[in-house]
């Protein structure tokens, strides 16, 4: 089963969204396997939007991410990290469709409220990035049969 990561921006975390977007992934049968709240450093940031590090407004992306603590949360289930993206709708929520978490609850290209793993290769790393091994917990919950039949598990 996959396992994807997701930070809780500033933006969530001020605005007193963290319940009703956690409850989101909670009701759509996605499992929590970590979670913590941490300040994130520029020097994470850095590593951690890598790809975005020569762009004119990534001083504003390490102002708004370490302007409050952040919560992380690692999630599991089949196909989590593309569930995942689905729900939180693209980066910019002035377009994201509505129904997702950004279209729903952001008006914003960055206090788009939460971070999501784009690829298995990225959610990898970066929940290797965020949790060390004992942050993380590998167990089932009791109602997996009605999560999903007994040929997809
Ligand atoms: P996503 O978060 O949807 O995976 P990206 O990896 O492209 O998107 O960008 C990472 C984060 O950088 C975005 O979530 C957003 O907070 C910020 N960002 C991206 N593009 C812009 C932009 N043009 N202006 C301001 N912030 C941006």
């Amino acid at each position: 089963m996959e396992q994807t990561l997701i930070i809780f921006k500033p933006s969530a975390i001020e605005r007193a969204l963290v319940g009703k977007v956690l409850s989101r992934f909670e009701q759509k049968g996605l499992i929590i396997t970590g979670m913590k709240m941490m300040q994130l450093s520029p020097e994470l940031l850095k590593e951690h939007y890598a790809h975005l590090v020569d762009r004119p407004f990534f001083p504003l992306i390490v102002a708004s991410m370490t302007a409050c603590p952040v919560i992380v949360m690692c999630l599991k289930g089949i196909d989590a990290i593309n569930v995942v993206r689905t729900l939180t709708g693209s980066t910019n929520g002035r377009q994201a469709a509505p129904g997702t978490i950004r279209g729903d609850f952001s008006m914003s290209n960055q206090a788009n409220i939460i971070h999501a793993s784009s690829s298995p290769e990225d959610a990898e790393v970066e929940i290797k990035r965020f949790f060390r091994d004992d942050e993380l917990f590998d167990y089932l919950p009791a109602k997996m049969p009605y999560l999903y039949s007994e040929d997809e598990l």
